[in-house]
């Protein structure tokens, strides 16, 4: 029976080499009975998935384009997981109480067949099963998903700007195709639907206000996103960041806001709603206001390594798990050891001054 080697100790190897033995060691360890809780209490009820690292866009704070340029070395198709084995891999989480999976990427859209993935995940019960997407071929797709099982869609748009979008987007995307998307969602079932807009100064914060009152009153909920530190490739200044804050102060200037308690412990939007009754907005304040505290999340990269933060620079390899013939309880072993040593608090220790260069991309693991 092997023993598990606390990280700290495995000097001799390489950090993703000490991952992966750490994930393989304790799928052969006994199961340790108890609560699947982290070293700050923390447990685990949300998985990420991200189908792809491909992306149709080209967002200037995401994959700037000329890092992802047409010689990016994305993922070979064999090196992603299948769809079998993501839902292997869900079922082993959802059996340790994850209620909630989001599809994501890249653009998860771009996935072959993806309404294919969405039925399946859909067969392992009652879970909150949703997925983010630039809205790009959403029209196209939107009555599939929602007849696959989707239970809701969350939809990006950085502006409703049309020059700003496509600048921000940097593939001359128009806006009209994204909010033609959202309808068809709407359309087929998946409202109320979340509008994500990522506020970066300089570039849309103008579009703070026009966003609001475009969505205000629709039953759609707009979740302006603090600009974050994302990867390495962003090149992310603090002095880029528009603050939640300032985002609430500029909307409830002219349409008074007022404050509503979270849905649930740990939601990471803080809730407003509008005084006279049109609707709710969220801000999604990670870099001033960390939630670290509450965060429940883990996420499963394209090529199925697991990343217990959106700020890691390594995740556990569950794929050689997956296809070296280890059984569920054996990847239950794993998730429970890799959960249990879980230490993460990136964006409360965060500094300015905080290296970047290690971290893995958004696009990679899955926004
Ligand atoms: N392609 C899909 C989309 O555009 O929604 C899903 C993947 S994307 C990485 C998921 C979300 O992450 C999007 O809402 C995107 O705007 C947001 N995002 C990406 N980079 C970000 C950054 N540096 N800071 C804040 N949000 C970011």
């Amino acid at each position: 029976m092997a023993t598990i080697i606390p990280l700290a100790d495995m000097r001799a190897e390489s950090r993703s080499d000490a991952l992966a033995t750490f994930a393989r060691d304790a799928a052969l360890a006994p199961a340790v009975p108890g609560p699947i809780a982290d070293t700050r209490g923390r447990s685990l009820s949300d998985l990420r998935i991200s189908v792809t690292d491909r992306c149709n866009f080209r967002c200037v704070y995401c994959m700037p384009k000329d890092v992802f340029g047409h010689d990016y070395p994305y993922l070979p198709h064999t090196d992603l997981l299948t769809f079998e084995e993501i839902t292997r891999v869900a079922r082993v989480f959802v059996g340790m109480g994850v209620r909630k999976i989001r599809l994501t990427g890249g653009e998860p859209l771009l996935r072959r067949k993806v309404e294919r993935l969405v039925e399946m995940l859909r067969g392992l019960g009652d879970v909150d099963l949703t997925l983010t997407t630039n809205g790009a071929l959403l029209t196209k797709k939107a009555k599939d998903l929602r007849a696959a099982g989707l239970s809701r869609i969350t939809v990006s748009l950085d502006s409703l700007d049309d020059a700003t979008f496509r600048a921000m987007n940097d593939v001359d995307f128009p806006v009209a195709k994204v909010l033609e998307g959202i309808d068809a969602a709407a359309a087929a079932g998946l409202a109320p639907i979340k509008v994500n807009m990522v506020v970066k100064r300089g570039m849309n914060e103008d579009s703070i206000v026009p966003m609001a009152r475009r969505f205000k009153g629709s039953g759609h909920i707009v979740r302006f996103i603090e600009y974050m530190d994302v990867g390495a490739t962003n090149g992310w200044r603090m002095d880029d960041v528009v603050s939640a804050r300032e985002i609430v102060d500029a909307i409830g200037a002219r349409m008074p806001l007022v404050q509503c308690d979270p849905n649930y412990r740990g939601e990471v939007a803080e809730r407003w709603r509008y005084a006279d009754g049109g609707g709710e907005i969220g801000v999604i304040a990670s870099v001033t206001q960390a939630f670290c505290r509450d965060c429940t999340r883990a996420r499963l990269s394209t090529e199925g390594r697991l990343f217990t933060c959106l700020f890691a620079n390594d995740g556990y390899d569950l794929r050689a798990l997956v296809r070296g013939g280890f059984d569920d309880d054996a990847l239950a072993r794993a998730v429970t050891a890799i959960w249990r040593q879980r230490d993460d608090r990136y964006s409360e220790v965060r500094t300015a001054s905080t290296p970047r260069a290690a971290k893995v991309e958004m696009s990679y693991i899955g926004g």
